[in-house]
């Protein structure tokens, strides 16, 4: 009799707790407001070169001499420096948890077999992209074909930064035609390269090739063609500004600077875009790499931004993506 008891009482117990689980589990994800992250890159775990990182290591760009070895791009001495993934496994694991948790959609750039992945670890919230920087990684006719194939929905990331090239070279111009007429939005690198880009990895690169007006003549050709501009052309907020002015389809991301310059720039570089109007055409992006905790300490920037009202950050943090990428707002209720 009192095993029955203890037994009824333990299932009861059991019911009360799994109904508890269930109903907060609902009340999580009903909470959750929709995120999405237009700036990730899917790749492959290198773990010789998986470091960890400290958030706003900029916020120290010392001198060197170029008798001395090159400067580090990154700074793995703080604190708490985010660790990074040693395996794709590990990778997708965090990742793909991070993003059912805060109800995350991500347009990714990589690795088809990572993409592909990711996309059945987590059913229809990776969007991805096709990049071609210097018009050498593939053909015109493959680039279309790849588009065609309905896998790819975005051209992404497209940096001819790094290859010593404007984006109105007309090396570029083929692939652009193609993302028009199949009306695909692009996302161009522009600005950001940390401390000492053209030092450490790309000798090619140029800070003059970041200028946001380099895209005037790509967009003059194009007038279909929807364009966002990656890490926003940081740090040139004049010329960004000008630019969004002239060319009213253009959008921006703020991946990469935001967890990289320091946070004080970050928020006035944010702030001044919002000051000048720009609200409804700033998406954010965290510019994923190797460490999975990135996308939570990116996110925080935003939502700590005591400078943005609730519907700003809502905004930035989703509904400008949804109207940029042309997505279907009742998919994310
Ligand atoms: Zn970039």
């Amino acid at each position: 009799m009192f095993r029955t008891w203890v037994f009824q009482k333990v299932k009861c117990l059991f019911s009360l707790l799994l109904a508890g689980v269930h109903a907060f589990s609902q009340d999580t994800i009903k909470k959750h407001l929709p995120i999405i992250d237009v700036h990730v890159h899917a790749m492959k775990v290198n773990p010789n070169f998986s470091m960890d990182m400290c958030p706003w290591f900029l916020k120290n760009m010392a001198g060197g001499d170029p008798n001395q070895p090159a400067p580090s791009f990154l700074n793995t001495d703080c604190a708490e420096p985010l660790k990074a993934a040693k395996t794709d496994q590990q990778m997708q694991d965090e990742v793909v948890g991070t993003m059912k948790r805060l109800n995350m959609t991500i347009i990714a750039y990589g690795d088809p077999d990572i993409l592909r992945k990711w996309q059945k670890a987590a059913p229809g919230r990776v969007i991805p992209g096709i990049g071609v920087s210097s018009g050498k990684e593939m053909t015109v006719r493959a680039f279309k074909d790849s588009l065609s194939s309905g896998f790819y929905k975005v051209m992404g990331e497209v940096a001819p930064q790094y290859q010593g090239l404007s984006p109105s070279d007309t090396m570029l111009d083929k692939y652009f035609a193609v993302a028009e007429q199949l009306n695909i939005p692009v996302g161009i690198h522009m600005g950001t390269g940390g401390n000492g880009m053209a030092n450490i990895t790309s000798p090619k690169y140029r800070a003059s090739l970041g200028n946001p007006f380099l895209l005037e003549d790509l967009l003059a050709r194009h007038p279909k063609l929807k364009v966002w501009v990656m890490h926003a052309g940081y740090p040139m907020i004049d010329e960004m500004i000008a630019l969004m002015g002239a060319n009213a389809y253009v959008y921006v991301d703020i991946a990469g600077f935001i967890w990289s310059y320091p946070l004080e720039e970050v928020n006035d570089y944010i702030r001044r875009l919002v000051q000048a109007g720009f609200e409804k055409r700033i998406m954010y992006g965290t510019d994923l790499l190797v460490w999975p905790k990135l996308i939570e300490t990116s996110i925080g920037v935003i939502e700590n931004a005591n400078y943005l009202s609730f519907e700003q950050k809502r905004d930035i943090l989703f509904n400008n993506a949804v109207r940029f990428f042309r997505l279907d707002e009742n998919k994310f209720k």
